[in-house]
């Protein structure tokens, strides 16, 4: 318990510290120590299977964790302190804390029969938080800002895949989210769409959004992440500046990885 406290008093925006999750007594994330600081861009890296999509989702309140904490802006994942104890959260407040941490995926996941404007109008009017007028006038802005503003009436399947994730990267900003994931977001892509999905994630990062992208461009890690966190079997087996650990890589599972990937 004391632990818990003296961890949700550090100054990270996103605080995970000695996380652990096992899935039917196979462990997956080995004590994972991560701070991310505002406005910082990590790219998170690593073998397939070795707990990147598990560790975002214990970021975003979708999995639970075994043992240690996750803390968003100070607030805990899953639980809060009442009465110096440990309560389970309820439902309500999960979602409530769920809507400060945005997620895209690599499948972009749109409502079908929803247009772009729908879609990223969805959460802000069923959570109450703004009214119509005013959702629609977002989501005008957000279409703007990941360059479809003359989409806002397509329905996802009129949509290439790289607008496709370009609508789906405007619904999640619409909620303001204090930290952006991205979870491999141009792998389900033709490669000549990847670029245009990149780009808006570099405009994000360029105007201070704090982002966490797992990804395999390793080109795209180099320009824009601050940061990049190198996982091996649940654990964090290197970090650092991208120019260090992409060009001095000192672990030999991430020289192994990188020689697959470059
Ligand atoms: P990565 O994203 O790095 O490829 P994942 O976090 O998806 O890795 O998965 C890590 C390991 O956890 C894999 O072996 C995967 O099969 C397993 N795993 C992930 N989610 C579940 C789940 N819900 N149930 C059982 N096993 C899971
Ligand atoms: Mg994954």
């Amino acid at each position: 318990m004391s632990t818990v406290i003296a961890e949700t008093a550090t100054s990270g925006l996103v605080e995970i510290h000695n996380v652990h999750k096992s899935f039917g007594g196979v462990e997956v994330l080995s004590g994972i120590d991560l701070t991310v600081q505002p406005g910082e861009v990590v790219a998170l890296l690593g073998p397939s299977g070795s707990g990147k999509s598990t560790l975002l989702r214990t970021i975003n309140h979708l999995e639970s964790v075994d043992r240690g904490s996750v803390t968003v802006d100070g607030e805990l994942i899953g639980y809060e302190l009442r009465g110096g104890r440990l309560h389970e959260l309820h439902e309500r407040e999960i979602l409530r804390r769920r809507t400060q941490v945005g997620i895209v995926f690599q499948h972009f996941n749109l409502f079908p029969h929803l247009t772009a404007l729908e879609n990223i109008v969805e959460a802000p009017l069923a959570l109450k938080r703004l009214g119509a007028s005013d959702a629609r006038e977002l989501a005008l802005g957000l279409l703007d800002r990941v360059g479809l503003a003359d989409k806002a009436d397509a329905y996802p399947r009129q949509l290439s895949g790289g607008q496709q994730q370009r609508v789906a990267i405007a619904r999640a900003l619409a909620l303001k989210p204090k930290v952006l994931l991205f979870d491999e977001p141009t792998s389900a892509l033709d490669p000549e769409l990847v670029g245009e999905v990149l780009e808006v994630i570099s405009d994000l990062a360029r105007f201070g959004t704090t982002l966490i992208i797992v990804t395999h461009e390793i080109g795209f890690a180099r320009q824009v992440a601050d940061r990049v966190v190198f996982l091996d079997h649940g654990t964090v087996i290197e970090e650092g500046r991208p120019a260090d650990v992409l060009d001095h890589p000192k672990h030999p599972r991430t020289r192994e990885f990188l020689a697959k990937v470059l």
